[in-house]
């Protein structure tokens, strides 16, 4: 059999046209435009490429854009008032800290600063505890993206068998969290995980988050499995991800190709997060007012 591929750059692109909708739907209603700050510390240009995206991204659903570039030099105090400026600003609904920071600032304890109602991005410790208590929060833009790739293609997760493979805060125990939350069983596997492709043959749906090329194998997949493979690794023969594709989409029922596949739901994710975390601080005014 071959699968079907899920294409993550077309459901990307529909979810940002239903979110320029449904800003423009909201601030027609009287809603506070949602509005994304950036903080770009230094000059990596890896980095302004990202930021640049992910502004152009926000600008053309509707999302307002402040972008903070800082010198490489600034000191860790400066960055920590300007979160604390943008966590009071009423126009900042979301705030993005680009990793990595220079080495003079602690990028990973300053992210813990952003306020719980403005971490977009879904990493600060509030959030991860939200998600694990399945409390209401903004979850992690990729984490966010697979489980967005299952829902349009109707993967049925009530009581599936999902295998994650990685356990990283950013994606596989964020997606682990995710796929639980939806009550599929999962079983979450890492580098010392025992028979890992006998574990991964029991998947209903699997999610490969390993950083690894071309790591999990046909051989690995149930036939007619649903294959997600958040990998995304640059060999001399391109971009390829984690799972072997050749083989794997001739045992899968659908699978996502890389690059296309849960690539493209990042951004579109963060882009989301920033109209909930706009909605969700209007209704605290509103509640307080
Ligand atoms: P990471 O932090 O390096 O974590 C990798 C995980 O894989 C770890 O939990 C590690 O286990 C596990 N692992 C490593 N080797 C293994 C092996 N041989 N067998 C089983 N498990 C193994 O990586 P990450 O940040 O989660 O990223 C994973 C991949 O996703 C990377 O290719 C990254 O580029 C990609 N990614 C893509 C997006 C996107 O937008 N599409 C976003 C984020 C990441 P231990 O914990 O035991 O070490």
């Amino acid at each position: 059999m071959t699968a079907t591929l899920i294409d993550g750059k077309a459901i990307a692109q529909q979810v940002r046209t239903e979110l320029r909708g449904e800003i423009e739907t909201w601030v027609a209603g009287g809603g506070r435009r949602p509005g994304l700050a950036t903080v770009l510390v230094g000059d990596d240009p890896a980095s302004a490429v990202y930021v640049g995206g992910k502004q152009k991204a926000s600008a053309e659903v509707g999302i307002e854009g402040f972008a903070h570039q800082l010198r490489a030099d600034t000191p860790e105090e400066d960055v920590v008032a300007l979160l604390q400026e943008l966590n009071a600003d009423d126009r900042v609904s979301g705030i993005l800290l680009q990793l990595p920071t220079p080495d003079h600032i602690d990028g990973s304890h300053l992210t813990t600063l952003i306020d719980a109602g403005k971490d977009v991005d879904g990493l600060t410790p509030v959030s991860a505890g939200l998600l694990v208590k399945g409390l209401p929060g903004l979850r992690p833009c990729t984490p966010s993206g697979c489980l967005e790739l299952l829902r349009r293609h109707d993967v049925a997760l009530e009581g599936a068998e999902a295998v994650v493979v990685g356990r990283s805060d950013l994606v596989g125990k964020p997606v682990a969290a995710l796929l639980l939350a939806q009550n599929a069983t999962v079983t979450m596997c890492h580098s010392r995980t025992r028979d890992l492709d006998a574990v991964c043959r029991r998947a209903d749906v699997l999610i490969a988050a390993v950083g690894r090329p071309e790591m999990v194998k046909g051989s690995w997949v149930k036939p007619g499995a649903t294959v997600i493979d958040v990998g995304i690794n640059r060999t001399e023969s391109g971009l390829v991800g984690d799972v072997e594709f050749a083989s794997a989409v001739e045992a899968a029922g659908l699978i996502t190709p890389v690059p296309g596949g849960v690539g493209p739901m990042t951004i579109a994710m963060l882009l989301r997060n920033t109209l909930l975390a706009a909605q969700a601080a209007d209704a605290v005014r509103a509640s307080v007012a």
